[in-house]
């Protein structure tokens, strides 16, 4: 490695909890219990792993999960990690009218806004997808960056639309760096989701060694129901420790990020 090579670690959180199951149509007990099991036992694993690391993140927090699980929320805000936007009830912008939409992502920014005082920087789509509507209603609504789109991979860009570069970064998100589609086992739909986590954690080394050498951003993306998990949570602090072997890399908030490439 020469000295130049440097990389801008994010290790982000979509704390979806049960609203994840709502947004599906899943609202029965075992369903939603999974949702519980990401508040309940993931996240305090979560905090005290990065806190033993001293590694700080961001949690991508739907107004729902902020709002049945406060303490929970306030607790990852006070440990000085980034809470960002990521839908009110977890719903997807697609099918919705612009009205809609801006609803939602108006009752998110409140209640973000109540545990940290001020409004979220960012955005992540609950389905890492856009309406026509999303990122004029991202700029009208101040944000200032998202993290779902994946035009590009170690580099983040302007968010052009309608011919337009907009005010918004993208920082691009990959199904190659998320748990989910390793780790997110379901019925219906039918989802495998049960991967070996030594095979994930192979790819996410190599990534990290790709990001590390393009000096570019290395975006996980992770679930606090599915990394959660005690043979996953152990991947994620030997992924840790390999970075921080590599003296280039440093783990920021997605919004230190930002601030940084400017
Ligand atoms: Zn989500």
């Amino acid at each position: 490695m020469t000295s130049k090579q440097c990389v801008k670690v994010l290790i982000t959180f979509d704390f979806d909890a049960e609203s994840l199951w709502m947004s599906l149509g899943m609202t029965t007990p075992m369903p939603l219990s999974r949702g519980t099991y990401g508040a309940q036992v993931g996240v305090p694993r979560i905090l005290s792993l990065l806190e033993k690391k001293g590694v700080k993140a961001t949690f991508f927090v739907p107004g729902e999960t902020a709002r049945r699980h406060p303490e929970t929320v306030k607790s990852i805000h006070v440990q000085g990690h980034e809470l960002a936007h990521h839908g009110d009830i977890h719903e997807s912008p697609i099918g919705l009218s612009r009205e809609e939409e801006r609803a939602a992502l108006v009752r998110g920014i409140d209640t973000l806004a109540e545990i940290t005082g001020k409004s979220p920087r960012g955005y992540r789509s609950p389905s890492w997808d856009f309406s026509d509507n999303t990122v004029e209603l991202l700029e009208e609504l101040g944000f200032v960056w998202d993290s779902s789109l994946m035009a590009d991979d170690f580099n983040c860009y302007a968010i052009s639309h309608q011919e337009r570069k907009t005010s918004i970064t993208e920082i691009p998100v990959s199904y190659e760096l998320d748990d989910a589609p390793y780790f997110l086992f379901c019925f219906k739909p039918y989802l495998t989701g049960m991967a070996n986590p030594d095979q994930v954690l192979s790819i996410w080394k190599k990534e990290f060694d790709g990001a590390l050498l393009h000096s570019g951003v290395f975006n996980l993306t992770l679930h606090p129901q599915l990394i959660g998990r005690w043979h996953r949570l152990a991947i994620l602090e030997e992924l840790i420790d390999y970075i921080k072997s590599h003296p280039g890399a440093e783990f920021l908030s997605c919004s230190e990020a930002i601030e940084r490439t400017k």
